[in-house]
């Protein structure tokens, strides 16, 4: 579904991503942990072309996402992406986002469009919401409603760079197990994240980013239990 071949990438003299390759299956989850500043949000932006690259290839579904033909609004909705935070319009009620790109990249009816937004928001538990500014609501609450709002364009596959890490502690949970929902469910995806928990929960196979590369990959159990790179050692006895 998504496959990385030795995808470089360079800020200036500064390079990102050295020559990282990598798949996604369809219904897989993969979870990409490392140090900040080792790369994770940059691979996935790539997937979206939200950063260009220099080097390699980046492919969704076997289509080079840096093809001439290649429709990059269709791309970012065939592709979910929940960042962080400030993910929402604030002048838009809960529902309000979520219609937006129904009935602007979707063409579909109003009517139509509201009734998927509630759909979708009852989905990740905030049918009570719908009419809701994004200011009156909880971080956790706002990250479930671009949850939502992504998965109302029916993507094929969904991005999340740490989602959770802006949120108070008591908000992750509930925000952890939409996105848990969501696997279950066989989305294909690919979340950053320092919540070691969900990865052995939810991770077919987690990436440990490095300076650019991945410097170690496998299941949770063996990645986890028996970490063999002293770097991910270090890293994972300050987290577990
Ligand atoms: P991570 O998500 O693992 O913390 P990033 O992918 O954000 O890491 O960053 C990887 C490297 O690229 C870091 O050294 C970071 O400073 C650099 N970087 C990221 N975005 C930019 C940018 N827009 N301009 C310049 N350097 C950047
Ligand atoms: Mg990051």
């Amino acid at each position: 579904m998504i496959r990385f071949e030795n995808v470089d990438k360079w800020f200036g003299p500064m390079q990102a991503l050295a020559g990282v390759s990598g798949e996604v299956r369809r219904g897989e989850v993969k979870v990409l942990v490392g140090p900040s500043g080792s790369g994770k949000s940059t691979l996935i932006r790539t997937v979206t072309r939200l950063e260009a690259i220099q080097g390699g290839r980046v492919t969704v579904d076997g289509q080079d996402i840096a093809g001439r033909g290649l429709d990059i609004n269709a791309l970012r909705q065939r592709v979910g992406f929940v960042f962080q935070a400030y993910n929402l319009f604030p002048h838009l009620t809960a529902a309000g986002n979520i219609t937006l790109g129904l009935t602007k990249l979707r063409n579909m009816a109003k009517p139509e469009a509201r009734e998927r937004a509630l759909a979708e928001l009852a989905r990740v538990g905030l049918a009570d919401k719908a009419d809701e500014m994004p200011g009156k609501l909880s971080g956790g609450q706002r990250q479930r409603v671009a949850i939502a709002r992504a998965l109302a364009m029916d993507p094929e596959a969904m991005l999340f760079d740490e989602p959770t890490s802006a949120l108070d502690p008591e908000m992750v949970g509930e925000v952890l197990a939409a996105m848990k929902q969501l696997a279950a469910a066989g989305m294909t995806m690919i979340c950053v994240t320092h919540e070691m928990g969900f990865a052995r929960e939810v991770a077919d196979e987690i990436w440990f980013m490095e300076q650019g590369r991945v410097a170690e990959r496998g299941a949770p159990a063996d990645l986890i239990d028996s970490p063999s790179h002293p770097r991910l050692k270090s890293f994972l006895s300050r987290r577990v």
